[in-house]
């Protein structure tokens, strides 16, 4: 229900945490945050219920890196338990996801015909699945993306995190908002304004079918053609 993302300049998962507290107006069921860490290892750790199990969690096994993504969920597909929780992790990516992808009983079938079975009960696995099998295919993390986001179905704001990349982000949003905060070295997205209120007030909201890539120089943001576009970038004053 809720995203954040940060490309840092310190450990992120307090921070990611920290954003998701602001998002927590929104409700949600379960938490869990990914990192890439000066190794190049892809890690989450997830927790059912409220925000401080998640930090509980992480105060006991912690999570290095200072690229991360975060989530509350608010379960629409598969209950609401640890292994249904994000960031849904496959091979070398993993993703969060606000909203509902329709046509992931399709996708699920195609990945079977692969071999490729899910962990979860949710549609938002099926994202992450599909990314890791482009990826196997030998394809880019940001092609690999791609390939993806263009056969989803549904209402979603999405992004992913690659294991080998910490500067290297992918987001797009069809029909849930999301929002790119720009820092200074250092870049965000989230869900909102809000969530990124306490790294910057340097915001771009993109646009429904906008894909971006984000690292610390900056974002590049592609419209629902692919093409290459300018999003407006506006100083948001949220009182804090
Ligand atoms: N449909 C996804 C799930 O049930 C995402 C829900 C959300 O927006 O939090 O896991």
């Amino acid at each position: 229900c809720g995203i954040i993302g940060i490309l840092g300049s310190h450990e992120v998962s307090p921070q990611l945490v920290d954003a998701l507290r602001r998002l927590e107006y929104r409700g949600y069921d379960s938490a869990g945050v990914a990192t890439v860490d000066a190794g190049g290892r892809l890690d989450r750790r997830r927790a059912v219920g409220k925000l401080v199990n998640l930090s509980d969690r992480l105060v006991h096994d912690p999570l290095p890196g200072h690229i991360g993504i975060g989530h509350t969920r608010w379960a629409t597909h598969g209950a609401a338990t640890e292994v249904n929780a994000h960031p849904h992790q496959s091979g070398r990516v993993a993703v969060v996801h606000n909203g509902i992808i329709e046509n992931f009983r399709d996708l699920r079938a195609e990945l079977a015909e692969h071999g490729i079975q899910p962990q979860s009960q949710t549609d938002t696995e099926t994202v992450a699945l599909l990314t890791a099998h482009h990826m196997d295919a030998g394809l880019s993390p940001v092609d690999a993306a791609r390939k993806t986001l263009a056969r989803l179905n549904g209402a979603f704001a999405l992004a992913f995190l690659f294991e080998g990349e910490h500067d290297l982000m992918v987001a797009a949003r069809k029909g849930s908002p999301l929002a790119i905060g720009h820092g200074t070295g250092e870049m965000f997205l989230g869900s909102d304004a809000v969530a990124l209120a306490p790294f910057t007030d340097r915001i771009t909201y993109l646009e429904d079918g906008d894909h971006a890539v984000l690292t610390r120089a900056g974002v590049q943001v592609f419209d629902a053609d692919g093409n290459q576009t300018h999003r407006a970038e506006a100083r948001i004053d949220t009182g804090s």
